[in-house]
């Protein structure tokens, strides 16, 4: 007989609000075990890709979505020391008409908000704020202890609980976080006062030595999200510490006017220290699996993280719904699908980040002028076609 015990989701972020609705709309109860109430995002924004709002449409969370989103004419590419353009890659209608499902900018609270509510409203889920994973126990079902004490029972857990997962330490506690070496310092200007190119309805991308900047609007064209990436900063934990402006600035000194004239009008910043995971064995455990970045962090450099979770979530529903009562066996066959995905970012978004902050002496410099070359010969369609394999149905 088929276990009647929700099946437990320890994270209530992004991909674990994904999984619960995802299994709602499979008639599979979930419930979702997080340490907040629900409202811990932090200010700043996130690009979806065709790759996850096709997923998110048919879940009911875009019609909540979509009017705080912008959707994007294109992304404009420019060297950060010489300010020149170097190229533009197709988004808007011409994304759309390609992969079936837009490409949006978000503020990231808006985007766990409209999951919230779509996982609030959805049959089969429980949510339940304030609740620490702190231990588990396999044996006859699943038992998971939070920290003050209280326990709950399911059929199944995933871990959805990030990249500090705890749930990772259960199932490989050898796995370790190192440091890359790279922090992400992110702001939030409001649009108004801003002028071209920054007031384009675009995301802009300038590639720089050892350091890149994007940046995009978000909450409906009301703010400009921008994010600064240097190869510098200190191994910290968390993704919200405050970051002096000067502290920023002093990467940048080296650039464009232009650049550097958008990051004086950055109010304040926050920053990001950035990790990479040494290689799992395996994500799962019998009926115990991971998700998202517990599972497999990637670096911010193809905007991808958000919505490998959420791929992760849908192909998740998917299996468990084919092999219901063999929680071990649907876990076995999600992690074949999705580590050859997750790895194929993960290696994508490492080259990307190295394309981005080629140098400007020496080799690295005939490197840097080589790659501004080829992105200039490359036409927009051929380049947006280069992502097929991402933006497509491909997972
Ligand atoms: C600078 C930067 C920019 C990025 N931009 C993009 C982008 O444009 N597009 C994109 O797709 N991705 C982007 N990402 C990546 C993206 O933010 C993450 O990959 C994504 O948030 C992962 O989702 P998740 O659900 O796995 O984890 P999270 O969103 O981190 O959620 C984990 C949840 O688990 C909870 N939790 C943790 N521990 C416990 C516990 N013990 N018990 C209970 N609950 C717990 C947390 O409170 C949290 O709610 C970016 C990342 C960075 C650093």
């Amino acid at each position: 007989m088929t276990d009647q015990r929700p099946v437990l989701i320890a994270g209530g972020g992004i991909g674990g609000l994904t999984t619960a609705i995802a299994l709602g709309r499979k008639d599979i109860d979930s419930q979702v075990l997080e340490r907040s109430a629900f409202d811990n995002e932090a200010g700043a924004g996130i690009q979806l890709g065709p790759n996850a709002t096709r997923i998110l449409g048919p879940l009911g969370v875009l019609d909540v979505l979509m009017p705080k989103t912008f959707r994007p004419e294109a992304v404009w590419l420019f060297d950060g020391l010489s300010g020149k353009k170097l190229a533009t890659v197709p988004l808007g209608d011409t994304a759309e008409r390609r992969y079936g499902a837009p490409y949006l900018t978000a503020h990231r609270a808006d985007l766990h908000e409209a999951l919230r509510a779509a996982a609030a409203n959805a049959r089969h889920v429980t949510l339940t704020p304030n609740f620490t994973v702190a231990s588990i126990e396999d044996g006859g079902g699943i038992t998971v202890a939070s920290l003050d004490g209280p326990s709950v029972q399911g059929s199944a857990l995933v871990g959805a609980d990030g990249i500090w997962s705890t749930v990772r330490k259960w199932i490989a506690p050898e796995a370790s976080l190192s440091f890359t070496g790279a922090t992400a310092f992110r702001s939030l200007l409001p649009l108004g006062s801003l002028t071209s190119p920054f007031s384009e309805p675009i995301v802009g991308l300038w590639l720089g030595p050892r350091t890149h900047l994007v940046h995009y609007p978000v909450r409906s064209g009301e703010a400009l999200n921008v994010v600064a990436v240097t190869e510098t900063g200190r191994k910290e934990e968390g993704w919200n510490r405050s970051a002096e402006t000067e502290t920023v600035r002093a990467n940048f000194t080296r650039w464009c006017e232009t650049a550097q004239g958008l990051l004086e009008f950055a109010p304040s910043w926050r920053a990001w220290s950035l990790f990479s995971l040494s290689a799992l064995p395996q994500w799962h455990r019998g009926p115990i699996t991971l998700l998202g970045d517990a599972a497999h962090p990637v670096l911010p450099y193809l905007a991808q993280g958000a919505a490998l979770a959420i791929e992760d979530a849908a192909t998740l529903a998917d299996h468990l719904d084919a092999a219901r009562g063999s929680p071990g066996a649907a876990f076995q066959a999600y992690e074949r699908v999705r580590g050859v995905r997750a790895d194929r970012v993960r290696r994508t978004s490492q080259r990307l980040g190295r394309a981005y902050h080629m140098g400007d002496a020496g080799l690295g410099g005939m490197a840097r002028i080589a790659r501004n070359a080829i992105l200039g010969l490359r036409g927009a369609d051929a380049t947006l076609r280069g992502f097929d394999w991402l933006y497509g149905d491909g997972r």
